[in-house]
């Protein structure tokens, strides 16, 4: 009865033993391999026979032993059971990830005297977890150099050679259709040198390069000894360029998941590359604009004064009858020629700002003083408007180390705007002081800003009307916030839509240089 116990047991654990999907090994103390299943010989790439000679630590990849001898060791001295996920080397130079499970079978006294390994082949899983990770590193890297993505490039280079490749190249068409290598990275950084006759070798025809950019399809090719993959970099339906990954570790070849990883970086890159290309152009579209409209402000605002000139000496030629019966023509053109001048002056200034030119000469200025001379000046388009200015200041000067010119232009456009805004009601200006600071504002009754404007129209050309309806470049406010922060201030706006505005400037009474 008893012997048929046994041979039923032995039945149970040989059918356990020799079951296909884990390997199973037994160990002595010192990890000298006693019993080894089929799979464990086929997961690590040796006979049973060879293995009875070795030890654990022969077959475990140099990067693992440390980790993987300390919990042996754990194990042996009456340590927990213990799961851990290493490389195994292969006799062929391959490696293989496995998931072991170890744990301990006792003696009669309870005491460890053998070690028993269950082995997972998880090499699969792991290559997944390096794509995903090579991936989110590469796109971190594309998004930390968006403006340089040659920069980008040979850093991902260098990052796939280290990883999922050995070595990388990234070619980028030129204008006469030829490849120009502009990444390469070999993961034996000696071995840099011998990518250069593969750089030449890119873009002739019988080069594996030559079909992508042809067809514009990635191409996955499997040699005896290594595995190249080449995929586009497509936009618009064009071939801008290819990225290369070649694999020469043993027993490694590169499967349609590892194309499929190429390929979503290969999107990836594109996207940085667009972006790249959007941003130089807008940049050198900002500069054309920015230069033309230096030039055309210089040119435009020469006639001009001419032609304020002339004017008034034709006026003054004039016989006082003549003078009489032309009068109010006379004083239309005037002030279209004013409007004019104002808007090539703001354009002006605006290259000049753009340009960084805007230069203050600071002086000792009574703002009181300012704006009354500035209010007073600008009584005409006060009448004509219909809005009543008045003007809340205290009776004594209020000095402060200022630009004075500039700070006129600052009043005139914040004045301007509540003139043409305004809806003929009145406008306030209210001034005050204390030690340090001064506030002016200029409040109307016209017809507000929408929330969402508030922010924007003091940008470049920006406006929050109909040009239909109110004329203007867009400038004005732009200049004032330019020039207000260039003497250590600052302006804010207040508005609801059909309410009216207060605009505000704070200054330091001493202007910053
Ligand atoms: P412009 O008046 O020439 O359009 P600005 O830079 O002076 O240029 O003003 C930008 C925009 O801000 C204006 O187009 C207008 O929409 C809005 N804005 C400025 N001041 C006022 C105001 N007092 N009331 C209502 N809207 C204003």
């Amino acid at each position: 009865m008893e012997k048929r116990d046994r041979s039923f047991d032995e039945q149970r654990f040989s059918a356990i033993f020799h079951q296909p999907l884990v390997g199973v090994a037994h160990t002595d103390l010192s990890g000298r391999f006693l019993l080894v299943n089929p799979r464990y010989c086929e997961i690590v790439g040796r006979t049973r026979e060879e293995l009875l000679n070795l030890r654990m630590q022969d077959l475990t990849h140099p990067d693992d032993i440390e980790t993987n001898l300390a919990l042996f060791q754990r194990i042996t001295q009456g340590g927990p059971a213990f799961i851990i996920e290493k490389r195994y080397l292969r006799p062929d130079g391959s490696t293989v990830w496995v998931n072991n499970s170890v744990s301990a079978l006792m003696d009669a006294e309870g005491k460890p005297h053998l070690l028993m390994a269950i082995s997972q082949d998880i090499s699969e899983r792991k290559r997944a977890e390096f794509q995903l990770r090579f991936l989110s590193d590469a796109s971190r890297i594309l998004s930390e150099w968006p403006e340089d993505a040659m920069q980008a490039l040979q850093r991902i280079a260098r990052l796939a050679s280290t990883s999922v490749a050995t070595l990388c190249l990234a070619e980028l068409v030129q204008q006469d259709g030829s490849l120009c290598c502009v990444a390469a990275a070999h993961r034996d950084p000696s071995q840099e040198p011998l990518l250069h006759p593969l750089r030449k070798y890119a873009s002739a025809s019988d080069s594996p390069l030559y079909p992508v950019l042809q067809t514009g399809e990635a191409r996955l090719d499997t040699h005896l000894d290594h595995s190249v993959m080449a995929v586009p970099l497509k936009a618009r339906g064009r071939v801008l360029g290819i990225l290369l990954f070649g694999t020469s570790e043993p027993g490694r070849n590169y499967t349609s998941d590892d194309l499929a990883m190429a390929q979503e970086l290969a999107h990836r890159t594109v996207a940085t590359l667009e972006n790249a290309r959007l941003f130089r152009e807008a940049q050198e579209a900002i500069q054309l604009r920015d230069e033309f409209l230096s030039i055309a402000s210089h040119e435009l605002r020469t006639p001009l004064v001419s032609i304020s000139l002339q004017l008034e000496l034709v006026h003054r030629l004039l016989s006082p009858e003549s003078r009489r019966q032309v009068e109010t023509r006379f004083s239309v053109v005037r002030r279209q020629l004013g409007r004019l001048s104002s808007l090539v002056n703001d354009l002006l200034e605006v290259s000049h700002i753009s340009a960084g030119k805007l230069e203050l000469e600071l002086a000792d200025v009574d703002l009181v003083q300012l704006a009354r001379e500035v209010i007073e000046r600008m009584h005409v388009v006060f009448q004509q408007s219909g809005c009543e200015v008045t003007l809340h200041a205290p009776s004594e000067p209020l000095r402060g180390q200022w630009d004075a010119a500039r700070l006129e232009q600052v009043l005139i456009n914040l004045l301007g705007n509540a003139t043409r805004y305004g809806q003929g009601r009145p406008i306030r200006v209210s001034i005050r002081a204390d030690n340090d600071r001064v506030w002016l504002s200029v409040r109307d009754e016209g017809i507000g800003i929408a929330p969402q404007d508030l922010a924007r129209i003091f940008g470049r050309f920006e406006r929050a009307v109909s040009r239909r309806h109110y004329g203007g470049l867009g400038l004005g406010l732009y200049i004032t916030r330019q020039i207000v922060e260039a003497l250590g201030g600052q302006v804010r706006v207040e508005s609801e839509l059909g309410r009216g505005s207060l605009f505000e400037v704070f200054l330091p009474r001493t202007a910053l240089r």
